[in-house]
């Protein structure tokens, strides 16, 4: 019954025909229901193809391939400025495509955290990506500062695992005007949570902070409007839910009001040169208007061009049908881990479709140590979800390429996973 009413969902999803556009990892032979797109996307299957016309452009015309084509490689990071910009909200002067998810944030910091004996203090998660607290740690101590004196750390109360807005906002104003920089995820990575970006940003700015957001977890995920939100600079990584392929080029936001305001502080390279005067090759730095004066080097575009794909694709399905489909997976999911298997697991996700994205993580009533058997147990039906330290398991339907079919596979899986016995 349940299986038919997942085929029906399946056969009235007018985004079903997106899934043929990737490729499914197999198990046993067989295409996995994979969960993870939370964690590494699937590959698209264009991405070779585009891989391989860089390729060409190389072996064909060597350093030509800076200056011909469709894509000329000196201007490459701008071609996925105008998607990028679509899914986080942005201007596109606000955006730029450039290394990778940690390195953004530091160069970010570079920019806004700039403290002062007054003024020094960073606000973060507990417990965030450790990324994230590596490097927040080390440029406290890079500016000669104690992280036990300036890091503020807000973390959910005892045994619970969602943060509280209320928590947050009251470690804001305790630290007043010795905060300098709130630093928090759009979707915490373990619960998968959803925090309120323009409230949040707005209560910094409230005691004179910056407000800088990662969105690792956001990004493609869940509705952004930073530039609305007022958000002050903000990062992603394009390999998780923007299916961009392990380590592919990440992005970063930079507020308008900061981005053309040149005598904000940057780490600056040839490429965040104003273009008109790039291959001048003169010895002052003027930045691009915007956030392309924060870009560095040039374009890694055989990491860079795997990307084209599934942005593409986004802006084919169009974000907001796309959100459309994921609200209702993920409900779906959690509708029936309701009907199916709620006396054993619970869900740690908000239940507020709009306090989530895609994933949904759980954890098994009773021990740790059962919900790790559980997890191997999925493994072994063909379900790709993940474990996190100490007891969740994550799940993570991605409109683009997951069905409702495998959702329901998956309950499937946890159902007959935590009947049996959990020696
Ligand atoms: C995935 C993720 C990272 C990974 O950082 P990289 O620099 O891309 O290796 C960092 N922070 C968060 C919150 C993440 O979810």
């Amino acid at each position: 019954m349940s299986r038919e009413q997942a085929a029906a969902l399946d056969r009235q999803d007018p985004l079903a025909g997106f899934r043929e556009r990737y490729y499914l990892p197999l198990h046993n032979g067989r295409e996995c229901a994979y969960f993870l797109g939370n964690s590494l996307g699937l590959q698209p299957k264009k991405a070779a193809e585009y891989v391989e016309e860089e390729l060409a452009t190389w072996r064909t015309h060597a350093i030509g391939g800076h200056f011909i084509g469709p894509r000329p490689w000196k201007d490459y990071a701008v071609n996925f400025i105008p998607p990028l910009a679509a899914l986080v909200g942005a201007e596109e002067d606000e955006v730029v495509c450039m290394n990778a998810l940690t390195v953004n944030l530091h160069l970010m910091m570079v920019s806004f955290y700039r403290p002062t004996p007054q003024r020094y203090k960073i606000l973060m998660e507990r417990p965030a990506f450790p990324s994230d607290r590596y490097a927040i740690v080390s440029q406290l101590q890079h500016h000669g500062l104690d992280p036990a004196k300036a890091l503020i750390e807000v973390g959910p109360p005892e045994g619970e695992y969602l943060l509280r807005r209320e928590d947050l906002v009251a470690a804001m104003r305790e630290a007043g005007d010795a905060l300098a920089l709130v630093l928090l995820p759009g979707v915490q990575y373990l619960s998968g949570e959803v925090l309120d970006i323009e409230g949040l940003t707005a209560e910094a700015h409230a005691v004179g902070a910056i407000a800088g957001w990662d969105l690792a977890h956001a990004a493609g995920n869940i509705p952004l409007r930073l530039h609305d939100w007022n958000v002050d600079f903000a990062a992603w990584c394009s390999y998780k839910y923007l299916n961009g392929g392990p380590g592919a080029t990440a992005g970063a936001f930079v507020h308008r009001r900061h981005g053309h305001d040149p005598s904000v502080p940057r780490f600056a390279g040839w490429w965040g040169q104003d273009k008109p005067t790039r291959f001048l090759m003169e010895p002052d730095f003027k930045p691009v208007p915007g956030a392309e004066g924060w870009h560095i080097s040039n374009s890694p575009v055989l990491s860079t061009c795997t990307l084209r794909a599934s942005l593409q694709d986004f802006m084919d399905a169009g974000f907001d049908r796309l959100r459309e489909k994921s609200v209702a997976l993920t409900g779906y999911l959690e509708r029936r881990l309701e009907e199916t298997v709620a006396d054993r697991i619970e869900i740690v996700t908000p239940r507020d479709p709009a306090r989530r994205g895609c994933q949904l993580s759980m954890r098994l009533r009773g021990s740790a140590d059962s919900g790790r058997v559980v997890f191997d147990r999925l493994g072994e039906l063909g379900m790709v979800c993940d474990w996190r330290e100490p007891d969740i398991i994550r799940a993570a339907p991605a409109p683009l390429y997951n069905t409702f079919s495998e959702v329901e596979q998956l309950v499937e899986a946890l159902d007959a996973a935590t009947r049996e016995d959990l020696a």
